[in-house]
């Protein structure tokens, strides 16, 4: 273990802060991990059963794999489906359900699909196999966004005729907006994605505390992180000056990386997508500019799917809402295990269902 990171796991630290979140034993809070390693890491490290009886913890809607909606999910796997196409993609994605099939089921069935650890290695594909349509499905949020952006540049700069990216890639800040709008739970508290952070900075939260009144910090992903977060975040909620903080200062400054943000606008505009669970949300999607409409799979393809439906009795859209955790939902455990997934949640590392499975926290609890 790195040196660096061995502070953010030490148990003395750790118990340090538990102590002092628990002086405000009579303090209520209902704090949202808007991400979904951020929720693995709190079920992993047993942080919740840590804390005060009155502070509430909620997973949110940062996974991408999760939030991807369904209609999208049938796309990708429509667009496997035609001929002379190698579809590349993280791991994740293979086993999530579309409404008739999943990707790894279109594998089965004959269609190229191929997992990937990285753009890198899908511009390599399609450098060996000239003789075919190569299509990188880009999901995720402004970490992974820049790596998508970049792999279209360099198709650009390689002359890559064979290269394209169905961009299914999202925001985070706006749909963040579009949950606090809707207020159909009340967040005292939100703990910031820490690598989405890495690369917005934190600025862009700004909104959040003075719109709606709510706090913000920024944390990392080890026990140490999310606890200093979770410290800051009682303190302003009980001082009821609510701001944007940095619990993660290793990483995150307030601008972010304004290399990544530069390539992101040279390669994408913003526009509309849809999310599982929130619907469609303005500004919240990454669209491929005119300028790289040649590596844009959306205009290259046309992709037919019938009509889209979400698993039945799935309850992914409420959890990634924080309006149920995952055990509420009938299927948790029972139909839906990670070897066999109804729904997204239950499919990714960064899933609340799975990691509420994986770290056997088998009821709602607090
Ligand atoms: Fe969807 Fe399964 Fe989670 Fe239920 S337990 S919400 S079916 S992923």
């Amino acid at each position: 273990m790195q040196p660096e990171i061995k502070a953010f796991r030490d148990p003395e630290l750790a118990l340090a802060l538990v102590q002092k979140i628990k002086k405000r034993a009579s303090l209520k809070a209902r704090l949202m991990e808007f991400c979904g390693s951020h929720t693995a890491s709190v079920l992993k490290h047993g942080l919740r059963h840590l804390l005060p009886e009155g502070i509430e913890m909620l997973s949110g809607p940062g996974c991408p794999v999760c939030v991807t909606a369904q209609e999208d999910i049938d796309r990708a796997i429509a667009l496997a489906q035609l001929p002379d196409i190698t579809i590349c993609t993280f791991g994740d994605m293979l086993k999530v359900p579309g409404t008739y099939a999943s990707l790894q089921q279109a594998r089965a069935d004959g269609c190229d699909v191929r997992m990937v650890y990285s753009t890198l290695d899908a511009l390599e594909i399609a450098g060996q196999n000239t003789n075919k349509a190569v299509v990188f499905l880009g999901v995720g949020f402004e970490t992974t966004a820049p790596t998508i952006a970049a792999s279209i540049a360099m198709a650009k700069d390689r002359r890559f005729s064979n290269y394209s990216v169905l961009s299914l890639a999202k925001l985070c800040p706006p749909v963040m907006k579009a949950m606090l709008d809707g207020g159909e739970i009340k967040i005292d508290g939100i703990i910031c994605p820490g690598h989405v952070s890495a690369i917005i900075g934190s600025k862009p939260y700004e909104f959040i505390p003075s719109s709606y009144g709510v706090a913000c910090a920024v944390a990392g992903f080890e026990p140490v992180d999310i606890l200093l977060a979770v410290d800051l975040l009682l303190t302003q909620i009980e001082s009821g000056k609510p701001k944007v903080e940095i619990a993660y200062g290793r990483t995150v400054s307030p601008a972010g990386n304004s290399h990544a943000q530069e390539l992101l606008s040279c390669v994408f505009e913003l526009a509309p997508a849809r999310w599982r669970g929130v619907g469609e949300v303005a500004d919240s999607g990454y669209k491929i500019r005119d300028t790289y409409k040649d590596f844009d799979a959306e205009r290259l393809f046309e992709i037919k799917t019938a009509p889209s439906k979400e698993p039945a009795g799935c309850r992914c859209g409420d959890v990634l809402r924080g309006v149920i955790k995952p055990p509420e939902c009938p299927l948790f455990g029972m139909t839906c295990l990670p070897e066999r997934p109804t729904g997204p949640c239950m499919v990714s590392g960064e899933g609340a269902c799975a990691s509420y499975y994986l770290f056997g926290e088998s009821t709602g609890g607090k």
